[in-house]
């Protein structure tokens, strides 16, 4: 069996420069560059590039290299840890906000208001009420979906506070 046709391939040349030609092709390998112009050339090429590689120095590293890494790397978990508390305080105080102006605002803005919409409708407001003694128990056994609606209304809004908040990754130089 030969391993050897043509010219050179990239890993013979190789080989050939390291010394290190296999037992089946080195007496084919040796044969053919002593012949041949272009892989003389190719062998040359790979003599050259080893040469240079083996001149070129390993730069050290410095001594404190680990320990600068890894206070970097605390550097920025801490960065964006208090971004993350950052924006959990603003979530809180926006939610907290929401709820409060539901809380103070709710009873005493909205009612009267509805009540004086429901008056001026008359007849139809009549109606209304009278439906909504009816409807009172079933909105009062609805009322944590009901809830759930107004929280999910109000997650637009916390979206919107969210686009309005710097990037977790823009105070990190
Ligand atoms: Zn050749």
């Amino acid at each position: 069996m030969t391993t050897f046709t043509g010219h050179l391939t990239d890993a013979q040349a190789q080989r050939l420069v390291d010394g290190v030609l296999l037992e089946t092709e080195a007496a084919e390998v040796e044969a053919h560059v002593a012949g041949c112009a272009a892989c003389q050339a190719e062998v040359e090429s790979y003599r050259l590039l080893g040469d240079a590689l083996e001149g070129l120095e390993i730069p050290e590293l410095p001594a404190d290299f680990t320990v600068g890494v890894l206070e970097r790397i605390e550097t920025r978990e801490r960065a964006v840890a208090h971004d993350r508390r950052a924006a959990a305080a603003i979530f809180g105080a926006a939610l907290g906000g929401i709820v409060l102006a539901v809380v103070l605002l709710g009873a005493g803005t909205w009612a009267p208001e509805a009540s004086r919409l429901v008056e001026g409708l008359g007849d139809a407001g009549r109606a209304l009420r009278l439906s909504s003694d009816v409807l009172g128990p079933i909105v009062s056994a609805l009322r944590i979906p009901i809830a759930a609606a107004c929280a999910a209304a109000a997650l637009p809004v916390l979206f919107a506070l969210s686009r309005l908040m710097p990037s977790p990754r823009t105070e990190i130089a």
